[in-house]
This record gives C-alpha cells, structure tokens and sequence, in this order.
C-alpha cells in the first residue's frame, strides 16, 4: 500500500510543495515546529533513509541544501536544523527547521497552527525562492 507520502507526491493528497525535482520533492510539514518546516522525501518509496543506495542518500542531502538556502532566504532564522526521525511515517524523509535555539527542534514542543493562507504564502515564498537557487 502507497505511503501517505507517495500519495502527496502523486497529488492524491494536497500538499503546500516547496520543490521538486525528478527525484525528490519537498513540501511544508502540516504539523510545523516553525513557520518554514519543510519534508524532503524521495519519490522513491523506501521506509529508512539509511536503506538508500549511496547515491540517492548523498542526492537527497543535496536536494535537501538547496531547499534549506530557499527557506534561509524566506524565514528570519539563525540556521536551518536538519533532522530524521521516521518514527510517524514510513516513507524517508528529512525535516528542515528554521531554529533560532536549541529547543526549537525539540519534536515535543507544541507544534504551529496555520492557517491554509499562511502554508500557502510560506510555500509560494520558498517555491519561488528555490527556483533562483
Ligand atoms: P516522523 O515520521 O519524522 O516521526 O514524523 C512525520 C512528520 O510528517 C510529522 O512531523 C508530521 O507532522 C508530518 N506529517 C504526517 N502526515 C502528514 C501529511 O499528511 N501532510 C504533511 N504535510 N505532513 C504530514
């Protein structure tokens, strides 16, 4: 059975896209630790980033810097945290987290409501924001 991430990628489930390639896609994380908190997942459909061939692991950290240096450009912050939990969602994939502190990437904190305007300007912003990188 497709993952609920397989089903974003092929647009069965809507999703606030910030970047796509062949490969990979990123979009907002519904449940954001911060304004910007973006998923990278390939469209590849493996449970555990670290089952990834060499290659496609070293091309998703890549793909993943190119989104961090939009969401830099969009989101006042101090650094883009980068973290993989996997423990929700079987489908790999990175979280990037706009942080000012420590304690911003602390997955328990309470997490942002948004409303559906907010995701989509964030997203606009950051789409947009990656097509120059
Ligand atoms: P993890 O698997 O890394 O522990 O957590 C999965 C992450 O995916 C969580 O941060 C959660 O908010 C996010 N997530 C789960 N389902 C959806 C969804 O349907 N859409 C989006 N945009 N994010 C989701």
């Amino acid at each position: 059975m497709a993952t609920i991430f397989s089903k974003i990628i092929a647009g069965e489930i809507p999703s606030y896209k910030v970047a796509e390639n062949e490969q990979f896609y990123a979009f907002l994380d519904i449940n954001p630790l911060a304004k910007g908190h973006t998923l990278v997942v390939p469209k590849k459909e493996v449970d555990y980033i670290f089952d990834l061939p060499d290659d496609e692991l070293a091309q998703m950290h890549v793909f993943a810097k190119s989104v961090a240096k939009a969401i830099e450009k969009c989101i006042p912050c101090q650094r883009i945290g980068v973290a993989v939990l996997g423990l929700e969602v079987p489908h790999a994939h990175i979280h990037l987290v706009p942080i000012n502190s420590e304690t911003d990437m602390i997955f328990s904190n309470p997490k942002l409501k948004l409303t559906e305007q907010e995701f989509k300007d964030i997203a606009s912003s950051i789409f947009q924001a990656w097509k120059k990188i």
